[in-house]
């Protein structure tokens, strides 16, 4: 027989029922369903207390409720308010068909979980929609999480990165770098924390770009993870590239500009000094220039410089450089050149290349070229001292009749001046 004072010192509700209809519920039953006396719900059938879109499961029979562990429905209290419950209904052991239901008040449960699932989809939707890249790596490697910036930013199905080693975003050079950085930074050695280093990603379909990264650490109970927040700085690097091309070369034919000049005069004089020979520098001022732009505008005038700026480049050896240093002057820095003659000879090569015609449409556009040539360390010391002595050197040869080359010391001596197809006739030395 059952004890039913032992029952009243059960918290939660319990009740027993014959044929469905209540024999017995405790005093905490009746304070969950509203009843000012547990007698009150005496003869009454349980049904009556369950909300009318779960009464199936109970119309099902009691026999079968019984074979589950808890059940959430819905329960009507006596003034019709609904509340979320938790039942387990057991047979009770003797000769009767009785059935015991316990019940339990989850509405706090059910409301705090709606509250976190709220929470966890508010989460979700922020990561979704933040263009950085955010990434969650266990201490093995693993991604354990990665929003949808990350997919897109790596070309990657959603969700296919969850489970895989973060190695998948790196190139193999990178992956060894990476392994090492990560070794020393659990071992305490390494600072890498919170700041931000750049660095290359590799999408899916094997090409890369430039990224920023910075990887901050998570502790959670003894383990820890690591976030990594992840930008694509490709359109920041381009247009930085952008800056820098256009501090160093010239807009209209994409030649190294006086900045970047100087750079290379500068570097190949500390190359001379330290090892010893010869480097050479042209100045190139176009002759008749100016009435390719009167007669046939200044774009006519453009389009012979641009061609001016291809022939020149293909005047050099790819050590040397070719510069636009105004309108129609260039100046070209001959690298490591055993004797002057050398010099001469990128000298003749230009004069001969702009012997052709330049046309724009149809029209036969001719320049020459009046070239001056220093030597360092010949004819200067600085680059001040160079670059003066070769411009001293153009002048001379356009008050001699232009369209020819002069070196600034007349101390050159004419046999060193060995062109292989034609002597040195129409240059001035
Ligand atoms: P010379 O034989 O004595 O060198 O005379 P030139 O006709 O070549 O003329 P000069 O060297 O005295 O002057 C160069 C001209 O180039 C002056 C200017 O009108 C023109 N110029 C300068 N910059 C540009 C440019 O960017 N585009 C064009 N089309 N013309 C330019
Ligand atoms: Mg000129």
């Amino acid at each position: 027989m059952l004890d039913h004072e032992l029952l009243e010192l059960v918290s939660s509700l319990v009740c027993i029922l014959r044929d469905g209809d209540v024999i017995f519920l405790n005093q905490a039953g009746a304070k969950l369903l509203g009843l000012v006396d547990q007698n009150d719900a005496l003869g009454a059938a349980f049904v009556e207390f369950v909300e009318s879109d779960y009464r199936f499961l109970v119309e099902a029979g009691w026999e079968l409720l019984a074979e589950e562990d808890f059940l959430p429905l819905k329960l009507l209290r006596r003034d019709s308010t609904l509340f979320e419950a938790e039942i387990r209904v057991r047979p009770v052991p003797g000769p009767d068909p009785l059935f015991l239901v316990e019940a339990r008040d989850i509405s706090k449960f059910v409301r705090s979980a709606a509250a976190l699932r709220e929470r966890e989809e508010r989460l979700q939707g922020v990561l979704s929609s933040v263009a950085e890249g955010i990434i969650t790596v266990d201490e093995r490697g693993i991604i354990e999480s990665a929003n949808p910036a990350v997919d897109r930013m790596f070309g990657h199905a959603k969700g296919k990165l969850v489970g895989q080693h973060i190695s998948t975003l790196m190139g193999a050079e990178m992956r060894e770098q990476h392994n090492d950085m990560f070794a020393r930074y659990l071992a305490g050695a390494s600072k890498l924390m919170g700041r931000s280093v750049e660095s290359i990603g590799y999408r899916a379909d094997g090409s890369s770009f430039p990224m920023e990264i910075s990887v901050s650490e998570l502790r959670y109970g003894k383990g820890r993870l690591f976030t990594g927040v992840l930008r694509d700085i490709s359109e920041r690097k381009e247009s930085e590239d952008r800056i820098k091309r256009l501090a160093h070369h010239d807009t209209l034919t994409g030649l190294p500009n006086r900045n970047l000049l100087n750079d290379r005069i500068s570097h190949a004089l500390a190359r001379v000094r330290r090892h010893g020979g010869r480097m050479a520098l042209l100045y190139v001022d176009l002759d008749k220039f100016k009435p390719i732009n009167d007669t046939l505008g200044h774009e006519a005038g453009d389009a012979v410089l641009r061609e001016v700026a291809l022939r020149l480049n293909h005047c050099i050896r790819s050590s040397d450089t070719v510069s636009r240093v105004g309108g129609d002057e260039f100046v070209v820095v001959v690298e490591e050149i055993g004797r002057p003659g050398e010099a001469a000879m990128v000298a003749r090569k230009i004069i001969d290349t702009l012997a052709t015609p330049i046309y724009y449409h149809e029209h036969a556009c001719q320049v020459g070229a009046s070239i001056g040539i220093a030597v360092f360390p010949d004819d200067g010391n600085t680059m001040d001292e160079v670059c003066k002595a070769a411009d001293v050197a153009m002048y001379r040869v356009k008050h001699s009749g232009r369209n020819g080359f002069c070196f600034y010391s007349g101390t050159v001596p004419t046999e060193e001046i060995d062109f292989a197809d034609e002597p040195a006739a129409a240059q001035l030395n």
